[in-house]
């Protein structure tokens, strides 16, 4: 297993959120990929490597040019605002619901936040551009990896990802890792390639990506978005459209559901994940499925995380595992590592 790294993940670093009407520290945070960097380093479980820099046009593959262009911007922008906002995280606070129009950009900056985001939730930093480019970075070398012959990959990186759409941020996501791995293997001749996601919060940046596409099967296990975020996505009714028709699917489980049954939707995407016959397979791996997680409520326990790699193991197919969420940051090293020891020893 292949794990790459990048340090400068840490330049993004939330001053606080805004949780349930107050504001309280990041559960995303620097700390997170620290612990399981930690655990990788116990546990000796492969190489670790700095990824080389992508150009642009890789990220445009996914991200449109005017969303990727407000992101490299963003910073300097809000302190054109106003320079004592240096001090200050950026956070949208208006938002282009429904009948307004959100074809034209504003020149405003507080109204382009909300053009480029779905909720006030996720900070933007300075060194947000900076992090989310080397994740992305590490997300297209790993995918280059496995094209190469490697057989699993581990992107380590954060901010996390799989909430973030062709044009917009939101749910600590900024550029949607996940989805540059799986079109960057196809860009590179796979025929097929397979994203399971397997966060406890439905993917919905990745589905919308791929909603019309029949080259890439999405598969998301996750919280009811009846009363889970990202709440507008997630149903088990959207099942794609035109030519992507078929090549969605969602799996919904109520909050409070038993690792039985998450294991038996893991079985059921691993069936479909088999008919599909992929070239190669993309895990968004988050494990705030975990009982003991901050923000969730599954009841995955650390042990079962082996059970989870094994059974992706056995799917038998080039592997990019790509961390998420997950926010229980003292036992987030054993879970995150126990799913790559689980693929790898059942090899
Ligand atoms: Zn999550």
């Amino acid at each position: 297993m292949l794990t790459f790294y990048n340090e400068l993940h840490a330049q993004h670093r939330g001053r606080y959120e805004i949780f349930r009407g107050e504001m309280v520290p990041c559960f995303e945070k620097p700390e997170r990929v620290d612990a399981v960097l930690a655990e990788l380093g116990r546990r000796g479980l492969g190489k670790i490597v700095t990824p080389h820099g992508v150009p642009l046009m890789s990220l445009e593959r996914i991200h449109t040019p005017r969303y990727l262009h407000f992101l490299r911007t963003a910073w300097s922008e809000w302190l054109a605002l106003d320079p004592a906002n240096a001090g200050k995280d950026a956070f949208p606070a208006v938002w282009p619901v429904r009948t307004l129009r959100d074809d034209i950009e504003p020149d405003n900056f507080c109204a382009k936040l909300g053009l480029y985001s779905m909720d006030s939730g996720t900070p933007l930093t300075a060194g947000t551009w900076t992090a989310a480019k080397t994740g992305a970075d590490c997300a297209v070398n790993a995918a280059h990896a496995l094209r190469l012959g490697q057989r699993g990959a581990f992107v380590l990186s954060r901010p996390p990802g799989h909430h973030a759409g062709a044009d917009f941020f939101g749910g600590y996501c900024f550029l949607n890792n996940a989805a540059l791995a799986a079109q960057h293997m196809l860009d590179d001749g796979a025929k097929r390639v397979a994203i399971i996601d397997i966060d406890y919060h439905h993917g919905n940046g990745t589905q919308s990506i791929f909603y019309g596409r029949d080259d890439v099967l999405f598969i998301s296990i996750h919280a009811d978005p009846r009363s889970e975020y990202p709440f507008y996505l997630g149903h088990a009714d959207e099942r794609g459209e035109g030519a992507g028709l078929g090549y969605n699917m969602n799996l919904p489980l109520p909050a409070g559901t038993s690792a039985k049954a998450w294991f038996a939707a893991l079985e059921t995407a691993c069936i479909r994940l088999g008919s599909f016959a992929p070239d190669a397979l993309v895990v968004s791996l988050g494990v705030d499925t975990f009982a003991g997680d901050p923000l969730s409520r599954f009841a995955l326990q650390s042990a079962d995380y082996l059970k989870v790699g094994e059974r992706l193991a056995y799917l038998n197919l080039p592997t990019a595992f790509i961390f998420e969420g997950g926010y229980a940051v003292k036992e987030l090293g054993t879970n995150v590592v126990n799913v790559l020891e689980g693929y790898e020893t059942a090899l």
